[in-house]
């Protein structure tokens, strides 16, 4: 199992279904952290950055669908819903709000677990096929957290693949430095650039083939990043 495994938010405020999802999610490896209310969902995905959202829909202090929402505004996350709601309408309010998937309760765990995968592998196909980045004989596959360089696998932190995911939707092209810290970090730290900074010097440590002049990982100065690949037509070498 690598070290790198994605970490899921359950939104419930049932504790025995709480119980349940924990110990599916967790036998397949995924972190997990819990909220029980809207108000606690939202501090909890913006403390945690979590990897994929599982939301209730009837919360005690609130509708799922507005947490969706809040959450969506600075987000791109993975969000499903998992929901006794199951007309048709209320389905399509949970999508319109920025849902990605939506399972019906009672839910067969087989299932859930097929669509928590399919979600986490739609946002890392996004741009690059399948979620693989290759470049100067490094191969991150962004799906499995897994990376390789010549010298055999590397260590990559969870922030680490979310800012390459967050580059990676956009290869080739700028990313503003704002985007990269509100996706990765949150919005509130939107001014801090230093965490990000470390991040990509890291990152530049264990994927450029020489860290001090970077040919993938590219500064473009006063506004951002931009991650380049051997496959994207135009790289030199
Ligand atoms: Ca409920």
């Amino acid at each position: 199992m690598t070290q790198a495994m994605h970490q899921v938010l359950v939104i419930e405020d049932e504790p025995a279904i709480r119980g349940v999802l924990r110990v599916l999610l967790e036998a397949q490896g995924y972190r997990c952290i819990e909220a029980a209310t809207a108000q606690r969902a939202e501090i909890e995905a913006r403390s945690h950055k979590p990897d994929l959202l599982l939301v209730d829909l009837g919360l005690p202090d609130g509708d799922g669908l507005e947490v969706i929402r809040r959450v969506r505004a600075w987000s791109p996350v993975p969000i499903v819903v998992l929901s006794a709601r199951t007309l048709e309408q209320q389905k399509v309010a949970a999508l319109d709000a920025g849902a990605d998937d939506y399972v019906a309760k009672p839910f067969s765990a087989p299932e859930l677990l097929a669509r928590l995968r399919a979600a986490l592998r739609r946002q890392v196909r996004g741009t690059s096929p399948q979620g693989l980045l290759q470049f100067g004989g490094r191969r991150v596959d962004l799906a499995r957290r897994e990376s390789r360089g010549p010298d055999g696998e590397l260590h990559l932190t969870p922030l680490e693949y979310r800012v390459l995911e967050c580059l990676a939707r956009q290869l080739g092209s700028i990313v503003r430095q704002q985007q990269l810290i509100r996706e990765v970090w949150g919005p509130e730290r939107e001014d801090d650039s230093r965490s990000l900074r470390v991040c990509i010097r890291n990152l530049r440590a264990k994927l450029e083939p020489d860290p001090r002049q970077p040919r993938y990982l590219v500064t473009e100065t006063g506004i951002g990043y931009r991650l380049r690949t051997d496959e994207e037509p135009g790289t030199a070498g």
